[in-house]
């Protein structure tokens, strides 16, 4: 079974609408996938009749931090029209927006001007994020490509890199079991943790009512999926895949291109 739990659309910062990327999906052969945008759940609002043969779970990923390392949290099937969602979407997107005049203010700082405004432009409904300062960036000449932008000025512990305003993760985590849905740790080895550092952050994150970890995040190497596949056993956790797609043309996080799950684990979706 192609099951991809971990996916973007435009309404975040994605490349392609819900129903495009459901298209996508299908000529993927992907049969069951969840879409998961940044902070919001606006795709599945702006979804008209779509394709019956990919079913859908409701999910969402969640901005937040732990001990200073911005983390990410997807909340899988939940319930969408519930008020715990309602509320997190609210205040994720109301802190999304002073994160982003924040970034806005530090880039001034380092000469760049305008930044919030060029932006704002490029992103789309409530959501606003450092891809969409990237584009302005290089629209703009100060840097030559995205990886460049991160690089210089996004990427962590740089002048855009704001973190503190997103809800901490115990209440991300309360959200997700609020809404019936279930809380998984996103793409584990992104955050580039010491193995001792990623231990003590699961124990945290299942002390707080987590209980999935995504053991395959994308195309990644054999030793990493058996690393991740560890650690999750270790914690009695549930196992999650997905590819993160963002946009057609990046080959490690294709739609429904990943590793298969090792059949050891207890899948997430056994307990949807
Ligand atoms: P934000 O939600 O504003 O924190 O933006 C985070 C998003 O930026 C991630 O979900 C990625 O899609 C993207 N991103 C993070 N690091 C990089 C990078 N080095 N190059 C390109 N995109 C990145
Ligand atoms: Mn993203
Ligand atoms: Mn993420
Ligand atoms: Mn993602």
């Amino acid at each position: 079974m192609n099951i991809d739990l971990h996916s973007h659309t435009a309404c975040s910062d994605g490349a392609l609408n819900p129903a495009a990327l459901i298209q996508r999906a299908v000529e993927n052969g992907v049969e069951t996938l969840a879409i998961t945008d940044h902070d919001t759940v606006d795709a599945y609002r702006d979804l008209g009749p779509h394709e019956e043969s990919v079913a859908l779970i409701a999910g969402i990923e969640f901005s937040t931090q732990w001990e200073h390392t911005g983390i990410h949290v997807l909340g899988l099937n939940i319930d969408l029209d519930s008020d715990a969602i309602r509320t997190g979407v609210r205040f994720q997107s109301k802190a999304r927006l002073e994160r982003a005049q924040r970034i806005g203010a530090n880039l001034e700082k380092q000469g760049i001007r305008d930044a919030f405004d060029g932006a704002a432009r490029h992103s789309a409904g409530h959501y606003i994020g450092r891809p969409h300062f990237a584009q302005y960036l290089v629209e703009s000449g100060q840097v030559k490509s995205m990886q460049a932008a991160f690089k210089k000025y996004l990427g962590d512990g740089k002048a855009g890199d704001v973190r503190q305003h997103w809800a901490d993760l115990p209440q991300v985590i309360q959200w997700i079991r609020d809404a019936n849905g279930i809380a998984v740790l996103a793409h584990p080895l992104k955050y580039k943790m010491t193995r001792t550092r990623l231990k003590r952050l699961l124990e945290a994150f299942v002390r707080e009512g987590g209980q999935g970890l995504e053991v395959v995040s994308g195309k990644q190497l054999p030793h990493q999926t058996a690393g991740m596949a560890q650690l999750c056993a270790e914690n009695e956790m549930l196992a999650s895949c997905g590819s993160d797609f963002h946009e057609p043309g990046r080959v490690w996080a294709e739609l429904g291109r990943f590793p298969s799950l090792p059949g050891r684990l207890t899948p997430v979706w056994e307990r949807f």
